[in-house]
């Protein structure tokens, strides 16, 4: 069973269907610690206590708010996190696959007879595009080149990110498109060094619907904690400020 520490919620998968569901409070997890104990003890099934395994040592704080009291972790979730996931998607795709390379323009039935040439050469358009970015002159790091990503560091992923749409825009169906482009708006929103409460709630609603077309485009294999968790990273933004406050990336 799968939980969200955001909301009172059980999943058999990750989904973003947890609309609807109350908010977990600081209060809710403070009850659940009697009935914690009994699961501890044998007494009660695994998930009685609404998903909680232990008693954090944080909840000896006096005035630490456990649900509201944890910031967002933008280079593991994010670069490291789901960038990474959906880049791997789609470059490893087998061709039956609709995000795979080489759809733009063209429906299943034709890619179900792609032939491995076809791969190659999106795969070496992209590489050509991907091999024209350049950082900004106030870093040193270099981009390596895409066959290359399982080694990539988060600072690699955060310039993929900047710069995947106008790099896969040739070879990926438009729908994907539309999602990777919710996907980076909705996290590019929350990286401002001023960020109002209606671009928090506009960030918000790009990633939940993020979120909840990752399932249908990619499967229900790629909705995952760190896919699920994007549907409340606005929330954390709004409790603790902009995405890039807590991170080594610079
Ligand atoms: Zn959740």
């Amino acid at each position: 069973m799968k939980n969200c520490f955001f909301k009172n919620i059980h999943f058999q998968v990750y989904s973003s269907n947890s609309l609807g569901f109350a908010e977990r409070t600081h209060d809710f997890v403070k009850e659940q610690f009697p009935i914690l104990r009994k699961v501890i003890a044998g007494k009660e099934k695994k998930d009685a206590a609404m998903g909680l395994i232990f008693a954090s040592p944080f909840m000896s704080l006096v005035k630490f708010d456990m649900v509201k009291g944890f910031p967002y972790d933008y280079m593991h979730g994010t670069l490291l996190g789901v960038v990474k996931r959906i880049t791997c998607c789609i470059l490893d795709a087998t061709r039956d696959k609709e995000y795979r390379l080489g759809t733009k323009g063209k429906p299943l039935s034709i890619l179900c007879v792609a032939t491995d040439n076809v791969v190659i050469s999106e795969r070496k358009s992209v590489d050509e595009r991907w091999n024209l970015v350049r950082v900004s002159s106030g870093t040193d790091r270099r981009v390596r080149p895409l066959n290359t990503v399982a080694q990539w560091k988060a600072h690699e992923w955060k310039t993929w990110l900047l710069v995947w749409i106008p790099v896969l825009k040739d070879n990926i169906d438009y729908g994907v498109l539309v999602l990777l482009s919710k996907f980076t708006l909705g996290i590019l929103l929350l990286l401002q060094d001023t960020i109002t409460i209606e671009t928090v709630d506009h960030s918000r609603s790009l990633l939940e619907d993020f979120c909840a077309t990752v399932e249908r485009i990619f499967g229900i294999e790629q909705c995952t904690f760190n896919v699920h968790i994007l549907s409340h990273v606005a929330t954390t933004v709004r409790n603790w400020g902009p995405l890039w406050f807590d991170t080594t990336v610079a």
